[in-house]
This record gives structure tokens, C-alpha cells and sequence, in this order.
């Protein structure tokens, strides 16, 4: 990959580099953009095959995390971690600890919080060596686990979406299959359970099946995990890992709607974006409807209260319902719609900034 030229094309602004010899900690650190406020994003760890895809995965989700802000109306730029390696074997406080230096040096670019493969508590060792994190647990002042507020979040832009397509909110007989029922995925079955739908779910994770079984009391069903995509369904929830809505599985679904909190789940945004409009599918851009995990870390620098967060999480449904509109009036795809949102309101705030720097300070005082 040329790193460069990436960069360019993605309009990043840093990527960071970070090994420590003793924990053998190898992360990577990228800031998209940070118009808006310092980059916030989760640190993920997970065992890349190689360098190449972990700083692929740092790029594409340190963006996402960019225009997830953006649009949720956050005064918060774009930024993610990775680190590379097995989270079921590799994890101490040492290593969190050698992190949280790296983050440091960033003096507040940078805010790391948890993602897939890291914890509330990985955080807290994170916290011993710098401020600059975010998903401390509620007990020592945090804002806690978000995956219950993002799981809010879906189920509201899920409804919104439903309204959209079938003219009615309501989940009652309504068919999610949904893949993926780690942290987000456990808590969003409990909403549309709640609310009256069907839920056939999918994980490539035993003891995951069993917790979600034994919660649900067997209302869940399950399936092989690569049998998800063939389900006649009214949604499907992407809640697992990016990319798996793809040139091969987009002709597999049997669903109106896809919408799930998976970070990037278009693996190729140019090409499977259309591919759903052409099968008239009706995709909900995952940065959307995931906002609520960052709405609720974000209470933690203006110190607002879960309450807050999670009203707030409520209201993408609203988000949702408007960029579905744009859609239709400008004829343009969903995804386009919610980026032409981020971006609108980026530029705006850019200016703002060039305007005050260019302004000569006597005026400035006035
Ligand atoms: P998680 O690791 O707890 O859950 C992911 C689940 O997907 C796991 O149970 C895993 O076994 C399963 N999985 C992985 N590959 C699969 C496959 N091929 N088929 C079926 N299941 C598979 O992670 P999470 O925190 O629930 O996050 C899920 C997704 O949502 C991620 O993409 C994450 O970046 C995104 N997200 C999470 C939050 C949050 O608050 N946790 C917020 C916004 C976005």
C-alpha cells in the first residue's frame, strides 16, 4: 500500500505507528480529520494477517468515525485505533498501559475508547497513562459501556427505516436476521424482541449463541453463520465485522432493508452502495445508525448523564428519516444523502474557522 497516496485519497491528516519492545504491543493510530474536534474512535484489537490490513482497517475506520460525528452533531473529529493481535490471549495491563503513553504523546488529538476486541476495563488500564480515553466504566465517573446506547440507536434508525419502506414503525411481525450478537448485537435483540419481531440470528462464537440463548430463553433461532444471508427477512442487521455486504452476498439477501451498527459493512462503498439501490434494497448508512456508542462517550467530555445519551440515541431516528428524504428528493443513494450531510457540515464549520483566523483581531473584538 502506498501509505501517501492513501492518505490523499482519503484525506487523512496523521497516522501514528506504535511498538513497544517490552509488551510487544504493535498499534496503529490514524486521525482523519479533525475540523470538527479532536478525533475520537475505539481502539480495536484484532489478529490481522498482516500490517497492510491492519492500517487498511485504522484508514476506513477512522473515517467512518469522521463522518459518524458529523452528522450526529457532534463537536468531534475522526480517528481509530487498532492493535494487532489476539484478544483472548494477548491482553494485560501492561500492554493497555504502553497504549495509553502512545495516546498521551498525542496531547488530546487524539481520544481512544473500546471497540471490537477491547473492553470497558482494558480502558481503565488505559486511563492509568493518559486522559484521552473515553468508555471508562460507570463506577470510576465514565459513561460505560455504549453498546446499549448504539443498540438503541439501531433499533430507532431500524424503525425509521421500516417506516420508510412499508409505511409503518412498528416490528411487530417483522423478520430481523441478524448477524453477529456480540456486545451491540445481544442488547438490539432485546429491543426487537421487545417490540414484537422474529429474530434469527447468526455468530461464529459458541459461548455468544449460548449467552443470547439462555437471556432470550430460546426465542431467538439460529443459523450457520454463512447461512444469514439467505434468510427471507424485512431487515438485515449487520452486527458483526465491516465488509460483509459485498458483491457476493448483496444477491444472496431477501430483505428491504439493510441496517445494523457493523462499522464499513459495504466492503467496496462505489460498488455495493448501488448494488443494493439495483436490487432495491434499501440501505441505512451504518455510521448513521450506529451514532449512539459515540453519543454516549462523548457525555464523558461534556459531562452529560446516560439519560442524555440515550434520549439523544433516540433521536436517529429523526437523523435517519431526514437523510431518507434527501435521498428521495435529490435522488441520490442513501449513502450519498448521509455524506453530503457530514460534509455540508464540516465545510460550514472550516470556514467558520478560516473566517475567524482571516478576520483582522480589531474587528475580532467587536
Ligand atoms: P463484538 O465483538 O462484541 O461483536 C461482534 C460479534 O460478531 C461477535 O460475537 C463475533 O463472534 C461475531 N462475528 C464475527 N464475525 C462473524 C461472522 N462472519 N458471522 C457471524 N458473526 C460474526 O462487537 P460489538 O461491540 O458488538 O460491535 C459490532 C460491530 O458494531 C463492529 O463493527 C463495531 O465496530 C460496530 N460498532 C460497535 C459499537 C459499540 O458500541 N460497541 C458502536 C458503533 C459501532
Amino acid at each position: 500500500m502506498r501509505v501517501f497516496e492513501e492518505m490523499q485519497t482519503k484525506e487523512h491528516e496523521q497516522i501514528v505507528y506504535c511498538y513497544d519492545r517490552p509488551t510487544g504491543l504493535k498499534a496503529i493510530i490514524a486521525i482523519h480529520n479533525t475540523v470538527l474536534g479532536p478525533a475520537l474512535g475505539g481502539c480495536r484489537m484484532w489478529p490481522y494477517e498482516n500490517e497492510e490490513s491492519a492500517l487498511y482497517d485504522a484508514l476506513r475506520l477512522s473515517r467512518g468515525m469522521t463522518y459518524k460525528s458529523a452528522v450526529a452533531g457532534l463537536n468531534l473529529g475522526g480517528g481509530k485505533a487498532v492493535i494487532i493481535g489476539d484478544a483472548k490471549t494477548m491482553k494485560c495491563e501492561a500492554l493497555f498501559r504502553a497504549f495509553g503513553r502512545f495516546v498521551e504523546s498525542l496531547a488530546g488529538r487524539y481520544i481512544t475508547a473500546e471497540d471490537v476486541g477491547t473492553s470497558v476495563s482494558d480502558m481503565e488500564w488505559v486511563r492509568a497513562e493518559t486522559d484521552y480515553v473515553t468508555g471508562i466504566s460507570r463506577a470510576l465517573g465514565g459513561s460505560g459501556d455504549p453498546s446499549p446506547v448504539t443498540a438503541f440507536g439501531v433499533y430507532h434508525g431500524m424503525r425509521a427505516a421500516l417506516k420508510k419502506v412499508f409505511g409503518s414503525d412498528s416490528l411487530v411481525g417483522r423478520t430481523i436476521a441478524l448477524q453477529g450478537v456480540g456486545q451491540v448485537g445481544f442488547y438490539l435483540i432485546g429491543h426487537l424482541l421487545s417490540a414484537g419481531a422474529k429474530v434469527i440470528a447468526a455468530d461464529i462464537d459458541a459461548d455468544k449463541i449460548k449467552r443470547t440463548d439462555s437471556q432470550y430463553d430460546g426465542a431467538v433461532s439460529f443459523l450457520p453463520p454463512n447461512d444469514i444471508y439467505d434468510v427471507e427477512c424485512d431487515v438485515f442487521a449487520p452486527c458483526a465485522l465491516g465488509g460483509t455486504v459485498n458483491a457476493k452476498t448483496i444477491p444472496r439477501l431477501r430483505c428491504r432493508i439493510v441496517a445494523g451498527c457493523a462499522n464499513n459493512v459495504l466492503e467496496n462503498e462505489d460498488l455495493d452502495g448501488p448494488a443494493l439501490v439495483e436490487r432495491k434494497i434499501l440501505y441505512v448508512p451504518d455510521y448513521v445508525i450506529s451514532a449512539g456508542g459515540i453519543i454516549n462517550v462523548s457525555t464523558e467530555l461534556d459531562g452529560h448523564t446516560r439519560k442524555h445519551a440515550t434520549n439523544k440515541a433516540a433521536g436517529i431516528f429523526d437523523i435517519v428519516s431526514q437523510l431518507l428524504a434527501i435521498a428521495e428528493t435529490e435522488k441520490i443513494s442513501t449513502l450519498k444523502a448521509a455524506n453530503a450531510l457530514a460534509e455540508r457540515r464540516m465545510a460550514s464549520i472550516a470556514n467558520l474557522k478560516k473566517l475567524s483566523i482571516e478576520r483582522p483581531p480589531r474587528e475580532r473584538s467587536r
